[in-house]
């Protein structure tokens, strides 16, 4: 099963990847995580993206597609995965979806966790607050311009997969474990 977890930044979508990750063995593919990983390792591809991710715009389009691809024909994806953080933009799921179709396969549910902004500026505040490691694109500041970025160039994918028939939309506003239990119902429901 291919799944993708959609929302914007901060709605839990790390969270609840890991769940499937535990419950269903489907490998949580990150883009996020992945440039992440890169910067740390301070490969070209991360040098490139650095800037960028600090100030909370998108890499290119390009960039995330690459890095799905090769992560997507590893053997653990062999039955499927669930991709967190991508697409990001039209142009990617319509290179998803060709790279799935390309390998006998295809994305079987979206699943949106909808928070209202308020809410996730006052979980970025709570983080701050209490003093964890922070990610430097992690202040209201920041959050504010990826909220931006995420109506601007992500929610059109609402309509994308509305028009696919493939969107379940969850209230991620409720606590963690209510949120991870509507996600059971809605792939029990996919699997009826
Ligand atoms: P969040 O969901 O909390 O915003 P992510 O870890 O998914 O955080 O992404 C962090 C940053 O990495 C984004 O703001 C963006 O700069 C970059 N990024 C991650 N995934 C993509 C993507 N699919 N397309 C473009 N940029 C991406």
């Amino acid at each position: 099963m291919n799944l993708v977890l959609f929302g914007p930044p901060g709605a839990g979508k790390g969270t609840q990847s890991r769940f499937l990750t535990e419950t269903r063995g489907l490998p949580q593919l990150s883009t996020g995580d992945m440039l992440r990983a890169a910067i740390e390792a301070g490969t070209p591809l991360g040098l490139s993206c650095k800037a960028l991710m600090a100030k909370g715009e998108l890499v290119p389009d390009e960039t995330v597609i690459g890095i799905i691809a090769e992560r997507y024909d590893r053997p653990d994806c062999k039955n499927g995965a669930v991709f967190d953080g991508f697409p990001r933009t039209v142009p990617q799921a319509e290179a998803l979806d060709r790279m799935l179709a390309e390998r006998g396969k295809k994305i079987d549910l979206v699943l949106e966790l909808k928070v209202d902004d308020a809410a996730l500026l006052a979980r970025v505040e709570s983080r701050i607050k209490a003093g964890g490691v922070l990610r430097s694109d992690d202040t209201p500041e920041t959050l504010k311009h990826r909220l931006e970025v995420y109506y601007k160039n992500t929610a059109p994918l609402i309509g994308f997969y509305k028009a696919q028939g493939k969107l379940v939309s969850l209230d991620g506003m409720a606590p963690i474990e209510k949120v991870t239990a509507q996600i059971e119902a809605a792939l029990k429901g996919a699997e009826a």
